[in-house]
């Protein structure tokens, strides 16, 4: 007999995915199944998830959600268990999943997450049949206001709200209240109220009864002004409820030896006809020195600013580059230019997960400079695929990777290099130390081994899950 658990979130890997929410939010249930834990996953339906759904059945119908009738699907797709929520009125669109064609946030995506929200709710109150959940566990924004919607039924059930980055807050205007179905009397500094707004992150933060971010080391940043975001008082002030628990990725789509996007691998020697791939796919040279990758989106937290100023310096050390993301216009646009002027760096601006899956085969090194990094997911896929990562010492970065100092080389326990965040100079300093490390093949290959049996599957913090839900049900 498995426990119910309804997971809330706005993407989750195999149906919609974006970044490493999904992932997380994917792998969550296959990990917390064999703790005896049935999660059943709540998300909107957008045109690409209903697009891949097969036979499901209406697990709950509602009239009227927000300006238009919605039912919840239920179904199972690829192991996972899925509750969709089809409302056209919010999610028949072109775009990504927060996003128009433009690039500009959807205009009404307070109402569109808050109906997911509202229909979460719904189904904690046990509108769904017989169905009803012992924990309700909510990820990110999207998922933020459903404490409200609870406490407006009088439903009680235990709420977990997990933070994956807390620099998106999910903020609408004050009038925005009445649309939303918001009790004013919560407008409050305890309640959602955010310097004058709705702020639906806040939401969750206040109403759950466990906070929960993806790494101890993000958890700790949390509490300080430079890494809050404006909810560092929030965070502190709930402090003995949070917890940092370190996300895993699924070894089982991640594994060098059975990928199919790949040519399969059991040790880093296998990386060779990989890497030749790598460099043709990006018109780049054979070469003596590294291939670093970057699989990222481009934005200002990844810190890839950062790297445009010291790539011209690894390239002329004899290092190489091959670059997949996109985002932010401006570094799309630097990026694809800095690859026109120099001869080691190849760009490709898009969002291609077979690729990724190439380019962490392919890669000596991958490159992560993040200004924050709650967890990280792609130093996790580099170090499976004996690739090694260069990130900077924040967050869930620091966590995960042993920095190759001169102790950890000596003790041969080093899997990466870390650098300080946001200084170009460190990054630069970092990509010396990456071809001096290349270089030394004795090294290199420790480190590479090292890196390919340290544990980034999900075993240990599955069980912080279970314990931390069973702490909520006791
Ligand atoms: P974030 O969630 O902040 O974007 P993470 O490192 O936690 O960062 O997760 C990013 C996820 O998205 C990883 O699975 C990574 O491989 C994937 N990803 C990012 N950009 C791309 C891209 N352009 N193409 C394919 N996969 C990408």
């Amino acid at each position: 007999m498995t426990r119910p658990v309804l997971a809330v979130a706005s993407e989750c890997v195999p149906l919609v995915k974006t970044g490493g929410l999904a992932d997380v939010v994917g792998a969550l249930p296959r990990a917390l199944a064999d703790a005896g834990w049935g999660l059943r996953t709540l998300m909107p339906g957008y045109p690409g998830v209903m697009a891949k759904l097969g036979p499901a059945s209406e697990a709950l119908s509602i009239d009227n959600l927000f300006g238009g009738p919605a039912r919840v699907l239920a179904l199972r797709h690829d192991g996972l268990d899925a509750l969709v929520l089809d409302a056209p009125h919010l999610f028949a669109r072109d775009g990504s999943p927060y996003l128009d064609a433009g690039g500009r946030d959807w205009p009404d995506n307070d109402l569109r997450f808050a109906a997911l929200c509202r229909a979460a709710a719904r189904i904690a109150a046990g509108a769904m049949g017989g169905w009803r959940p012992e924990v309700v566990h909510l990820h990110d924004w999207q998922a933020g206001l459903v404490p409200e919607y609870m406490a407006a039924d009088g439903t009680r059930v235990p709420v977990v709200m997990t933070i994956h980055n807390i620099a998106f807050h999910g903020l609408a205007p004050a009038s925005r209240m009445g649309v939303l179905g918001l009790d004013p009397a919560r407008f409050t500094l305890d309640g959602f109220e955010y310097y004058g707004q709705v702020s639906a992150l806040k939401a969750g933060l206040v109403g759950a009864d466990r906070i929960t971010t993806v790494s101890p080391g993000y958890a700790r940043e949390l509490t300080t002004p430079a890494f809050g975001m404006g909810l560092d008082g929030v965070i502190r002030a709930r402090r003995e409820v949070v917890s940092g628990i370190l996300n895993g990725i699924d070894t089982g789509l991640w594994d060098p030896r059975t990928d199919p996007h790949i040519r399969r691998y059991q040790t880093p020697r296998g990386k060779a006809d990989n890497r030749s791939a790598l460099r043709a796919a990006f018109d780049l040279p054979d070469a003596a020195g590294p291939l670093a990758v970057v699989v990222s989106r481009l934005s200002q937290q990844k810190g890839l600013d950062l790297l445009l100023d010291a790539v011209p310096g690894f390239v002329a050390a004899g290092g190489q580059l091959a670059l997949l993301g996109s985002g932010d216009r401006a570094l799309e646009t630097a990026w694809a230019r800095a690859a026109r002027s120099l001869p080691g760096v190849g760009v490709r601006i898009g969002y291609d997960e077979p690729l990724a899956h190439r380019m962490f085969a392919g890669g000596d090194a991958v490159l992560v400079p993040s200004r924050f990094e709650p967890c990280g997911l792609t130093q996790l896929y580099a170090l499976r695929y004996g690739a090694v990562p260069v990130v900077a010492r924040t967050g869930g970065l620091a966590d995960t990777v042993i920095h190759a100092n001169d102790a950890a080389l000596r003790a041969g326990v080093a899997t990466g290099i870390l650098h300080a965040p946001d200084d170009t100079r460190a990054l630069a300093d970092a990509l010396e130390q990456l071809i001096a490390l290349h270089a030394d093949d004795a090294a290199w290959k420790r480190m590479q081994g090292n890196g390919m049996k340290h544990p980034v599957g999900w075993e240990s913090s599955s069980r912080a899950y279970a314990a931390l839900y069973q702490s909520l049900v006791a």
